[in-house]
């Protein structure tokens, strides 16, 4: 049994729940999904992983560090204590995850810039080098961020034309694309192996 918090902020979180059930599915594994909505859901026993989806990072950074709802702060917190716990962060959860922009210690080594690559008309899919995965791995490109800068510990592990776009530091995967919307099931399946391997 694979125990998978979702940030429940904003962004694409039923993609991503289909996409961890089809992955779950495959590798033959129980799944139970816990939508992280408020800090008290955080306190759920036995959270294996973590996945953070896109969205529009300011509007996240808004809903969920307000008075009505402070699970953003408590969600960096609980990254923070629970550092082995592995994470999938896709586009505007990467760019959270490197900047979360507390007190704090960056949840990854890198900086990114917002809507590196234009506006929403800019948006595209293009073919990944993922050498972890083996064949390349459609990436779906949606007001995309570009990694200005990676720095000790994180590694690149998804690139488009020689660029980074995905890193991995330690457990935490970052990507600047949506895995959650390319039908491939890969970079879920990886999440809860990780999950699984911690476990273990
Ligand atoms: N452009 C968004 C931002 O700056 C990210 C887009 C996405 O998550 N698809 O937060």
């Amino acid at each position: 049994m694979v125990r998978v918090g979702l940030v429940m902020l904003q962004g694409a979180r039923h993609a991503h729940i289909s996409t961890l059930e089809s992955a779950s599915e495959e590798l033959g594994l129980a799944l139970e999904i816990i939508e992280l909505r408020t800090p008290l859901d955080l306190q759920t026993s036995g959270i294996d992983a973590i996945v953070f989806p896109g969205g529009e990072s300011t509007t996240i950074r808004l809903t969920g560090a307000n008075d009505l709802n402070n699970l953003l702060p408590a969600l960096f917190d609980w990254l923070r204590t629970n550092e082995n716990t592995p994470v999938l962060a896709t586009c505007a959860g990467a760019i959270l995850l490197a900047q979360p922009n507390d007190s704090g210690t960056p949840l990854v080594n890198a900086t990114v810039n917002r809507n590196g690559y234009g506006s929403q008309a800019d948006s595209f899919q293009a073919m990944l080098e993922v050498p972890t995965l083996g064949e390349p791995y459609l990436g779906v490109f949606i007001r995309a961020p570009r990694f200005a800068s990676i720095g000790e510990g994180a590694q690149a592990i998804a690139t488009h034309n020689q660029e980074v776009v995905g890193i991995r530091q330690e457990n935490r995967l970052a990507v600047t694309f949506h895995p959650e919307l390319s039908g491939d099931l890969r970079f879920h399946t990886w999440l809860l192996k990780l999950a699984e391997g911690e476990k273990t």
